[in-house]
């Protein structure tokens, strides 16, 4: 199992800046073909399953704030995402050696689309992890998907300091309003 599992980066792709700046690298050939190498797929293969891989990151991504904010998901995010992981099940392996099963691989990575692909990584990285781990920053102007590899399972900000210092900062403040 990688460390940081494809679909975080996948959800990441659209990058908001502040509330009123979103951008999407999905519709940025350069980013899109970064991508495409790491995920074993051509440019063109993105490119058709375009529609897809936004539905699909729009799903996972409301599946991830769900569970942070409100702890609960909605069952239409969770029927899409496993309505696309279905088919995909089915190319599973089962390695076996020495009369035991020792791993299971997906065969033929490339007869699945990108968001298929894409789906199993999320629906395998939440199976094993917890979707608990996996998290948008609390800032809301952030919203940064991150896996949470610390030990307690308590980490909210992404790692980038200026997100947990705004909070810190915030909070100062309102102990300093409250204390007079
Ligand atoms: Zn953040």
């Amino acid at each position: 199992m990688v460390d940081s599992p494809f679909f975080v980066k996948f959800v990441n792709s659209l990058h908001i800046s502040s509330i009123d700046t979103r951008t999407d690298h999905l519709h940025d050939p350069s980013y899109l073909s970064r991508r495409a190498n790491e995920w074993g797929f051509t440019d063109t293969e993105l490119t058709e399953d375009m529609n897809s891989l936004l539905a699909l990151r729009t799903a996972i991504r409301n599946v991830l704030f769900q569970v942070s904010r409100q702890g609960t998901v909605e069952p239409e995010d969770l029927a899409f995402i496993n309505s696309v992981i279905k088919p995909e099940v089915r190319l599973l392996e089962l390695i076996a050696s020495e009369k035991t099963i020792v791993e299971t691989k997906t065969t033929k990575e490339n007869t699945y689309s990108p968001h298929e692909f894409l789906a199993h990584d999320f629906a395998r990285s939440v199976a094993h992890y917890g979707i608990k781990r996996f998290k948008l920053c609390a800032n809301d102007t952030c919203l940064w998907a991150f896996h949470d590899t610390s030990k307690n399972g308590s980490k909210k900000w992404c790692s980038s300091a200026a997100c947990g210092n705004t909070d810190k900062v915030r909070r100062f403040r309102e102990r300093k309003k409250n204390a007079t």
